[in-house]
């Protein structure tokens, strides 16, 4: 993936920090001494966001209908393993790296894909073994609702999305 110029930063997401052009997602885990450290989420504010409904790029609360970015292996549970986003901070995401799989599960060595990070990276590879390999497929989920459960595989909290509120699901493609 070339580096090009850095997204349109949309206004919903003006208010968060920038890192070589690019916002850092709400959810982004920091040091002690402020520092962000990219390819690691804060546990805390992923369960925060879930619970509270917030969006977990921008950090402020979701709308009427949202969007969940789910692996197939999730979607085929209907359980999503991170807080969902806006509309408009689920579109930057994917311009900011179009490997939406990669900046949350693989390829942490590579340039600004590290930058953009979900709780996949904790979740899906914290050995980093599958680093390089093709991303597995993801989707977005169009939601109006869900309820928090605790992921009976993870045993961290999640979000269970009934079928009946489930908007529709569109697959994440790398490059068009
Ligand atoms: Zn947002």
């Amino acid at each position: 993936m070339s580096e090009s110029t850095p997204p349109t930063i949309p206004v919903r997401l003006r208010h968060r920090p920038l890192t070589a052009g690019l916002v850092v997602p709400w959810i982004t885990a920091q040091t002690a001494d402020g520092r962000y450290r990219f390819g690691a989420v804060d546990a805390d504010r992923a369960a925060q966001a879930l619970h509270r409904r917030w969006c977990q790029i921008c950090g402020h609360p979701l709308q009427a209908r949202y969007v969940f970015a789910m692996r197939d292996r999730d979607l085929r549970r209907h359980i999503a393993a991170e807080a969902a986003m806006h509309p408009e901070c689920f579109h930057y995401s994917i311009a900011a790296c179009p490997m939406l799989a990669g900046r949350m599960d693989h390829y942490r060595a590579s340039g600004h894909a590290t930058a953009f990070t979900g709780v996949g990276i904790v979740l899906g590879d914290p050995d980093g073994h599958r680093a390089g390999q093709p991303a597995e497929a993801w989707h977005a989920v169009w939601a109006r609702d869900y309820t928090v459960i605790t992921d009976p595989i993870t045993n961290l909290p999640a979000a269970l999305l009934l079928p009946n509120q489930i908007l529709r699901v569109r697959p994440i493609t790398a490059r068009g």
